[in-house]
């Protein structure tokens, strides 16, 4: 089993050094995150975000704003935001309604204080291994959470199911490059790839991130793979006091049978998430402290 809270706790204490560090300086890393409307499983993703920097001694503010915020409105925010010394680093809670186009609200933070890596700046970076650039939090957590466990990525083939802007293709950008936690050969599948059983089949490493619940079954696998489960989704289940329970993109009980080692959902790839987005959040602080 690959624990993501054990790893995500270790990179969290590790972290402190440096947290430290800064304050020393007289700098508190500082994250604002903007909610906008009431998309139930955002507000729980802002207040675990917000959680996680009090625990962490980091500064943040959670501005919530209506569902019905103009675009004109958010960018204001955006801009303040930008300006704000206290603040290293923003984060837009996705998704947005309707009524705001995504792509220009991304593009309005600064890339000094894109700590999500959405940013094309960033975006940029990473593709190219600059370590300014700011790696996007899911799969830089799955980098990191192989590389604390152990899984090898050298030589190694890494299949990732999934060809998002937020995991999938900076997943594939991450494990391609030329040092530790890298160095794979990669193969991206998506909803058009054929036969995506003999391709998933071929993973030392499988990376699935995909949106769809217990997709990956245990004949999708080669005997001994690492797997990385990255889908959260809610199932309803009544015999719950929620009413839902959450599920990977892989079918756990199957899986388990045939991996070598395995993410749980919850447990893994999600308290890293979160770990690298202090992570991010102290280097954008250190990165702007230098500048
Ligand atoms: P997304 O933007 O919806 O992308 C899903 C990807 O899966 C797309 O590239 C899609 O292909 C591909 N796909 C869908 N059905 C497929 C099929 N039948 N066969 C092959 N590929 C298929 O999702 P996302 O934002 O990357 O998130 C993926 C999952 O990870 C979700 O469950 C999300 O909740 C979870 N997540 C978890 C964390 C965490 O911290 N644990 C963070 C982020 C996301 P096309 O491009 O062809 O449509």
């Amino acid at each position: 089993m690959i624990d993501g809270t054990r790893v995500g706790d270790q990179l969290r204490t590790e972290l402190q050094v440096e947290i430290r560090a800064l304050q020393a300086k007289g700098v508190t890393p500082g994250l604002a995150a903007v909610l906008v409307g009431d998309n139930p499983a955002s507000a729980t993703y802002v207040r675990m975000k917000g959680k996680a920097c009090d625990e962490a001694g980091l500064y943040h503010e959670t501005i919530r704003l209506p569902p019905e915020t103009s675009e004109a409105e958010l960018l204001a925010l955006v801009d303040r935001l930008n300006a704000d010394n206290k603040i290293h680093g923003i984060l837009v809670q996705l998704p947005l309604p309707k009524q705001i186009t995504t792509q220009r609200v991304l593009r309005r933070v600064v890339p000094g204080k894109d700590v999500d890596g959405f940013h094309p700046e960033n975006v940029g970076k990473v593709l190219l291994g600059d370590p300014t650039g700011f790696r996007p939090a899911t799969p830089y957590g799955v980098q990191q959470l192989l590389l604390k466990s152990g899984v090898d990525t050298t030589g190694k083939h890494a299949v990732i199911v999934g060809r998002s802007t937020i995991v999938g293709r900076p997943m594939a950008a991450l494990l391609l490059q030329d040092g530790p936690g890298g160095n794979a050969t990669v193969t991206v599948c998506h909803s058009r790839t054929r036969d995506i059983k003999s391709i998933t089949r071929m993973a030392d490493i499988l990376i699935v991130a995909m949106g769809k619940p217990e997709f990956v079954t245990g004949d999708m696998i080669k005997p001994g793979a690492v797997v990385v489960d990255v889908g959260t989704n809610r199932v309803d289940d009544p015999s719950t006091k929620k009413g839902y329970r959450l599920v990977g993109d892989v079918n756990f009980a199957e899986a388990t049978h045939v991996a070598g080692a395995i993410t749980p959902v919850p447990g893994g790839v999600g308290p890293m998430t979160i770990t690298m987005l202090l992570h991010n959040t102290v280097q954008a602080a250190r990165q702007w402290a230098r500048a």
